[in-house]
């Protein structure tokens, strides 16, 4: 999964009063674009460093990852060399992990700071709290925490032999990946499942089991995945707003899983027979 970076190690512990380096990374955003860095031939490519950057823009501390400290700014630079470009953040998918992680990181929290430069109660400018990652209002005192939303991925196995696998009918990614949405007020993960399995798809699932979850920053998610058995009819109805195909794949049917998102492990311990296996720890 793209958070998996070990040997190299991230770190969130909040910093107050760390100075930027010259050779520390700084994660720029411009609309759905994040600055790079050219790295020799082809699209290959890294993450400025403080000293590639117009020396002018604010920095804000965002998080370390081994010794590095990465910062993005409000702020967009005038003027980038040469050797900096934009790209779109989808990119991420390309990039090593330990590149995409902190991109995908990092434009949450940068989402996050400019859609709260002022209070929701009382309008006053937001100021960055001294002790903790928060934003405190500098009128009511208001303070407000980075947004994360809770949502599922579930893979839905009828009789250890088929997988259900559905398309988005919605945005830009395209290819068959699990059931998914997210927890709604008032419900606990396990009923975040049954109701997206009845929505999307119309079936019945039991045995919902837990198996890990993933930091996805791309929408300021947590994915948190589950296996469940199918109960009763295998017939799939669709919910068209929300899917535009979903079916039923045997292990030989599925394509090659990526190796980036939580959604695609599990697909992958499908199709090469490992989920059983992991269920008789049960
Ligand atoms: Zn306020």
């Amino acid at each position: 999964m793209i958070n998996d970076i070990a040997p190299h190690r991230f770190s969130n512990i909040w910093k107050n009063d760390i100075i930027p380096q010259p050779d520390d990374y700084v994660v720029i955003f411009k609309d759905s674009d994040v600055l790079v860095k050219c790295a020799g031939e082809g699209d290959s490519f890294t993450l400025p460093c403080v000293f590639d950057i117009d020396n002018k823009i604010t920095l804000k501390y965002l998080f370390m990852v081994d010794d590095k400290a990465y910062f993005t700014s409000l702020e967009i630079p005038e003027n980038v060399g040469e050797a900096l470009k934009y790209v779109s953040v989808r990119a991420y998918r390309q990039a090593e992990h330990l590149i995409g992680f902190p991109i995908i990181t990092a434009s949450q929290l940068h989402r996050w700071y400019v859609g709260n430069r002022f209070c929701g109660k009382c309008a006053s400018p937001m100021t960055d709290s001294k002790t903790e990652r928060a934003l405190v209002c500098s009128k009511c005192g208001r303070t407000i925490y980075p947004t994360i939303s809770p949502a599922v991925t579930v893979a839905v196995i009828d009789n250890d032999e088929r997988i259900l696998l559905a398309k988005s009918a919605v945005g830009t990614f395209k290819k068959f990946a699990l059931v998914a949405g997210y927890t709604e007020i008032g419900e606990s993960f396990e009923e975040t499942v049954t109701r997206e399995v009845a929505e999307e798809v119309g079936l019945k699932v039991k045995n919902i089991r837990y198996y890990k979850s993933q930091p996805w920053g791309v929408s300021s998610t947590e994915m948190v995945g589950f296996f469940a058995e199918l109960d009763g009819s295998d017939e799939v109805t669709l919910q068209r707003e929300e899917l535009s195909e979903a079916r039923w794949f045997t292990p030989e049917e599925i394509e090659e899983p990526d190796d980036i998102s939580l959604t695609f492990e599990m697909i992958r311990m499908f199709k090469e027979g490992r989920v059983k296996e992991w269920k008789k720890d049960f």
